[in-house]
């Protein structure tokens, strides 16, 4: 925890359902040393997929925070999913991250949720290095994903790291290791030691060319941000290798481009040169802008109160995630300012109240540390808040201040749950209760003109989940009706669809066509009203899709 704040990473991996996130966090969780075997997707052993329902499904679905080290920098991964009904994880994760990175299927390319978390990411100005996965798979094509990415999330993606090859043996030209482009040097992964010994050698003949093109589109894109640099490259055509590192992080920092990297995970190639650009290229706490909020308790103090990342500022930070644990519920904290003590009270700025925060976890893969005292721009778990939400600011009651909540969208699915025995309805209403203030983006009421227990949230995967967590973690089963969801087809002209029911407005100039998009209502908390009351509802089964 001492780790100067400096040599602190906050990021999360980001991509598309089945790109490969799961697989590559646990590589990095074991070159880090953070896990001594690695874990499996397809064995249900992953460490960042700690919810058994996530292991069971192979797919990740609640963000974890862990802790590990790589060389001298600490990195702190929140997990985040890639299934379009979580989107709203994503949200929230983004929201305390201060870099990404955005892993793409050498062989699928951006795809629509690739496409939605690239923009929240857009949305938060949140630095981001690519990975371009999966490449010993049949069909994989680095460069067709390297346009992809420029053309469809409109920004300028700059390899670093080069493949020699697409796709496995006996294929003579497999996917056999990856070239340093700013080194210029060939690195060939031992997959007997899992990955973690490398050769280091000269650029085989046979992709010299390539190399040195792909060279010089990196040395042009860095020096395009700094006069001096580009001079110097004019002159001598070439650039120091420490002058082109510090030109990365620079326009990584200032979102002018963003540095590529490629490998296979799964085959254990390329992970610990993409490790060693989140410590070069992704920003420290420090490099991200102090955050902003309002004095609470001062109506008339209108201009906003600014935190610095500062270990000896006023204690201020942000709880994004709350994990139900057997005996106590484990908050996740994003601290933005100051020193936080254990055994120590904050004010909770929405319900003006004092909560104490009786321990603080550092959370690694598979161990946690409790610690004394956490600093700012640090990711912890607390253990002791009673009434704070996903969202609440939680700080120094002297010298309070109210940070910007975290945004949730409203459910736009929901359905009816009914208890095997209606002994069971209180304490199922109590579960719920409890899931939903862990899952802002879950809500459960009780309908008052029918009694019925009515669940909303993102997605029937989501319901399911639920529904689940309802069997394994309570041992209540529960009757469930058709979810119905509430939707409404419009022709917008000049509307852009951004792949997940999402849509925003094209700007003047875009020229976007019109097009059909299906617009998700928002407004309406389908649980508001009797069931058959919402407009148009549908059952799902009848529907492919309702985005
Ligand atoms: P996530 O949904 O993005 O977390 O993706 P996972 O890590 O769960 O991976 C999805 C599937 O792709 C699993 O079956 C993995 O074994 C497989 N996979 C992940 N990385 C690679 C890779 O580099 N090459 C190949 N061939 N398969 C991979």
């Amino acid at each position: 925890m001492a780790a100067a704040l400096d040599d602190v990473r906050n990021i999360g991996i980001i991509a598309h359902i089945d790109a490969g996130k799961t697989t590559t966090t646990e590589r990095i969780l074991f070159y880090t040393d953070a896990t001594h075997r690695v874990g499996q997707v397809d064995e249900g052993t992953a460490t960042t997929d700690f919810d058994p329902e996530e292991a069971e499904r192979g797919i990740t679905i609640y963000s974890a925070a862990v802790s590990c080290r790589w060389k001298e920098t600490t990195i702190n991964i929140i997990d985040t999913p890639g299934h379009v009904d979580f989107t709203a994880e994503v949200e929230r994760s983004l929201r305390v991250l201060d870099g990404a990175v955005v892993i793409f299927s050498a062989v699928e390319g951006v795809e629509a949720q690739s496409e939605t978390v690239w923009r929240q990411a857009d949305k938060y100005k949140v630095p981001r290095i690519c990975f371009i996965n999966k490449l010993d798979r049949i069909g994989a094509d680095f460069d067709r994903v390297m346009a992809q990415v420029a053309d469809r999330l409109q920004c300028k993606p700059v390899a670093v790291t080069l493949p020699m090859g697409a796709g496995s043996p006996p294929d003579p030209n497999a996917f056999s290791g990856i070239i340093d482009l700013i080194a210029m040097k060939a690195h060939y992964f031992d997959p007997a030691k899992q990955g973690k010994e490398f050769k280091v050698e000269d650029v085989p003949a046979e992709f010299a060319d390539r190399a040195a093109e792909a060279r010089q589109l990196l040395l042009e894109a860095v020096c395009e941000i700094d006069d001096d640099a580009m001079e110097a490259y004019l002159e001598s055509e070439d650039l120091p290798s420490d002058q082109v590192r510090t030109l990365l992080r620079k326009g990584t920092l200032e979102g002018a481009f963003h540095p590529v990297f490629s490998g296979s995970s799964l085959d254990y190639i390329g992970v610990q040169p993409l490790l060693d650009g989140v410590a070069a290229y992704l920003p420290s706490p420090l490099d991200r802008p102090p955050v902003e909020g309002t004095n609470p308790m001062s109506k008339k103090e209108t201009g906003p109160v600014i935190r610095h990342t500062d270990p000896d500022e006023p204690v201020a930070g942000l709880v994004f995630k709350i994990v139900a644990e057997q005996h106590a519920d484990l908050y996740f904290f994003r601290i933005y300012s100051g020193t936080l003590k254990s055994s120590s009270r904050l004010l909770n700025p929405r319900t003006g109240k004092k909560e104490l925060v009786s321990q603080i976890w550092q959370v690694q893969a598979s161990q946690r540390t409790k610690i004394d005292e956490a600093h700012a721009g640090n990711i912890v778990g607390l253990v002791g808040p009673k009434d704070a939400v996903t969202g609440d600011t939680l700080c120094d009651a002297n010298k309070p201040v109210l940070l910007e909540s975290i945004h949730f969208p409203q459910t736009v699915i929901s359905m009816a749950v009914e208890p095997e025995s209606s002994a069971e309805r209180k304490k199922l209403n109590d579960v719920l209760a409890r899931l939903a203030k862990q899952d802002p983006t879950f809500d459960s009421r009780v309908n008052e003109d029918t009694g019925q227990t009515i669940i909303s949230g993102m997605g029937e995967l989501h319901l399911e989940v639920i529904r689940n967590r309802l069997h394994n973690d309570f041992k209540l089963d529960v009757r469930v009706h058709k979810p119905r969801v509430s939707y409404r087809e419009t022709i917008k002209s000049g509307a852009k669809l951004r792949g997940t029911g999402e849509f925003e407005k094209s700007q003047p100039g875009e020229g976007v066509s019109e097009q059909t998009v299906v617009e998700l209502l928002l407004e309406r908390r389908a649980g508001d009203q009797p069931l058959s009351a919402i407009d148009k509802s549908k059952d799902l089964s009848n529907e492919q899709s309702a985005t």
